[in-house]
């Protein structure tokens, strides 16, 4: 079978690799049919000195494919069946897995695709409890975005942030795989948007999906336009996965008592913050790092009500580099999918 393996830093390969064992008892061999790009791949292929890890790596966190054989003891998933699977080996045992809350496994055994070995490749042998059915009018191309960019964002806002219908949001880089994603999810709640965005040709792909009101963060400092938005009030929430600089202008954007989730620091990961401001404004800061199984399932139960992921582009395994240099530049407005 085809696999994309890390070899070093910066260096993919398409190797062929000897086809998976039949799967065991408790386990599915999926024929993986196609991938979703994140800023964890791009973090994976740049490396990152503080990971454990061994090289080669299969690539590829999120992904959808076809269910080709059920081992003993599977029940519920059958061959032909379209699923996806989650990007990280729990444990499934833990207080944590026991209560759905999979991704504070206390035993996990890494994220896939960036620790131990991800779904670039043509089949894999998954424990079936984390494999999830996918509703028939789903493509596998959009399915491929629930696990990560639909399951990130589903549980950072409604998990941690917990927006609710009216109330005003924040959505950094609204262009970007989660951004597109949370101003789509918050619209459907009834939410007014504020974005930002790096240009002006992504300011009206925004306004189109649902934004209220777009920044280009390039032009205008964001804290100072969402201030004159709210009338010097501030967003009940930021949805924040930038990181450096921005950091402490989300903060002067929030109301008092306001909440900041935070998934990510594409612009960098330490940042100062002012604790009197933290505490006299009573703000609430919520770190949130993948999802649980339920968010899957509620993300697939909305794209099959009509909520589909905005695609940036489509590649194909071997260009799998092209996919990551688009991510890297910033140049997407959408998801980046890899088909099989
Ligand atoms: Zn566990």
């Amino acid at each position: 079978m085809r696999a994309l393996r890390l070899i070093a830093d910066r260096q993919i390969e398409l190797a062929d690799l000897p086809d998976p064992p039949p799967p065991g008892a408790g386990e599915v061999q999926v024929r993986v049919k196609a991938v979703g790009l994140n800023h964890l791949d791009v973090w994976g292929y740049r490396g990152m000195a503080f990971a454990k890890r061994k090289l080669p790596l299969v690539v590829g966190a999120e992904a959808s494919g076809e269910i080709v054989r059920t081992g003993a003891d599977v029940t519920g998933l059958k061959p032909g069946e379209k699923v996806v699977m989650y990007g990280a080996m729990t444990c499934g045992t833990c207080a944590a897995c026991r209560e759905g809350r999979d991704n504070l496994c206390e035993n996990v055994g890494g994220i896939m695709g960036f620790h131990i070995d991800g779904f670039a490749r043509d089949l894999i042998n998954m424990p079936a409890r984390l494999v999830i059915p996918v509703p028939t009018d789903v493509s596998f191309r959009d399915a491929a975005c629930a696990p990560i960019a639909f399951g990130t964002t589903e549980h950072m806002l409604f998990d941690n942030a917990k927006l609710k219908p009216g109330e005003t949001i924040l959505v950094h880089a609204g262009g970007s795989g989660i951004g597109s994603v949370a101003i789509k999810m918050a619209k459907a709640l009834g939410c007014t948007i504020i974005t930002t965005v790096g240009d002006d040709a992504k300011a009206e792909k925004a306004k189109a999906l649902g934004a209220d009101h777009v920044i280009n963060y390039k032009t205008e400092r964001f804290e100072g336009v969402t201030r004159k938005l709210t009338a010097k009030k501030g967003v009940d929430v930021v949805f924040e996965h930038v990181g450096g600089e921005g950091f402490n202008g989300s903060l002067l954007c929030l109301k008092r008592g306001g909440r900041l989730v935070t998934c990510g620091s594409t612009a960098g990961p330490t940042v100062t913050i002012n604790l009197m401001q933290l505490f006299q404004q009573q703000y609430k800061i919520f770190g949130s790092f993948g999802c649980n199984m339920r968010n899957i399932r509620d993300s697939l139960a909305k794209m099959a009500g009509g909520m589909a992921p905005i695609i940036d582009s489509e590649f194909a395994l071997a260009d799998f580099e092209k996919g990551l240099a688009r991510l890297e530049g910033r140049q997407v407005f959408g998801k980046v999918i890899i088909n099989f």
